[in-house]
């Protein structure tokens, strides 16, 4: 069985969880750790079966809580080698280093030989404006001595190149995660039974990428975070059986919002955010129509509402929604979104 549930969506925070065959992946940690453990107990997922977290791009809203997350849960995480650069300078704000100098220190702490890292003591330091200062409680005692005592995987702990493996001390280094795997977009790969294909997105940030999910015969498509809808995205949106479309603001409620100009520029760029009418455009012109659901994501609080979202993609989905076919949901900032599974 193949389950979906959005825990997040929205500009303060994002985070979704898949699962099939043996294998649960997150995709993103935009809240932190204590409310993500939160979420997936009241969507009925265990945080400790998690396998890995897979990031789309380093802004806030996206990475809120990884370091502690990834920490507590002793997982992998999956990023392109431009984000997790990105994530890396962001975490490490009075470092003042350079990508080269960081590798070099890891390089050097590599070699030393010490002993695997212990768990993320309580009240580590972290930057200035990291997110989150205080660990997240564990969702059962279980996890925390699974946590308090980790089995250190090999392949992983030894990792010697740069980017991969831990620092020697993660307590010296508020961007050390148990593991970090690169991928690139245009490169699929897989985690556990999930064949993961990412794919770029016009978007300001790094290297944002958007994902489709395969597993068991399902084929999800994720796009949030991206200005427009170029031809290399419809390509990947096509013939899935689940899609996660941002619809992020309403034309009108953004020019006339609180926004400074600025701001409103930015969304509205070719690398900010789809509004309802560029989403619908999609849903109405574009989109092969083969979905069983159509979630609209990353929903503005400030210059969007749930009832505009909605019917603007209702009316371009115009009488194609039927019991098999393109049931409409909305992902919610302050609430997971009901499972949906296949
Ligand atoms: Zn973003
Ligand atoms: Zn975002």
């Amino acid at each position: 069985m193949v389950r979906f549930t959005v825990l997040a969506s929205g500009s303060r925070g994002n985070s979704t969880v898949i699962s099939g065959g043996r294998t649960r992946i997150l995709v993103d940690a935009g809240l932190s750790c204590r409310e993500l453990f939160r979420r997936m107990k009241l969507a009925g997922e265990d945080p400790r079966t998690l396998d890995a977290i897979v990031i789309t791009h380093e802004h806030q809203d996206h990475v809120n809580g990884l370091a502690v997350t990834a920490r507590k849960l002793g997982i992998p995480v999956y990023f392109t080698e431009a984000t997790h650069r990105a994530w890396v300078r962001w975490m490490s704000p009075r470092r003042q280093m350079t990508y080269a100098q960081w590798l070099e220190l890891r390089r050097q702490q590599a070699a030393q030989p010490t002993a695997a890292p212990a768990a993320e003591p309580d009240g580590q330091p972290t930057p200035a404006d990291a997110p989150e200062a205080i660990a997240c409680e564990q969702p059962t005692d279980a996890a925390t001595d699974a946590v308090a005592n980790p089995e250190p995987e090999p392949a992983r702990s030894t990792a010697k190149e740069p980017g991969k493996g831990p620092a020697s001390d993660p307590a010296d280094d508020p961007a050390w995660l148990p593991s970090v795997e690169y991928f690139a977009a245009g490169q699929p790969f897989a985690i556990g039974d999930f064949q993961v294909s990412p794919f770029t997105i016009p978007h300001d940030a790094a290297d944002p990428v958007g994902f489709v999910f395969r597993i068991e015969g399902v084929k999800m498509g994720f796009a949030t975070d991206l200005g427009y809808i170029p031809p290399n995205v419809k390509a990947q949106l096509t013939g899935v059986d689940l899609l996660l479309l941002e619809s992020n603001h309403d034309l009108e409620m953004l020019r006339d919002g609180p926004y400074p100009w600025s701001v409103k520029q930015r969304v509205l760029s070719r690398v900010g955010h789809l509004s309802n009418e560029a989403a619908s455009s999609f849903l109405e012109n574009e989109y092969d129509g083969q979905a069983a659901y159509v979630i609209l994501a990353h929903l503005s609080e400030n210059n969007n509402l749930p009832e505009l979202a909605r019917v603007a993609a209702e009316q371009a989905l115009s009488g194609r929604a039927t019991l098999l076919a393109n049931k409409l949901l909305l992902a919610t900032q302050n609430e997971p979104l009901s499972s949906v599974y296949f």
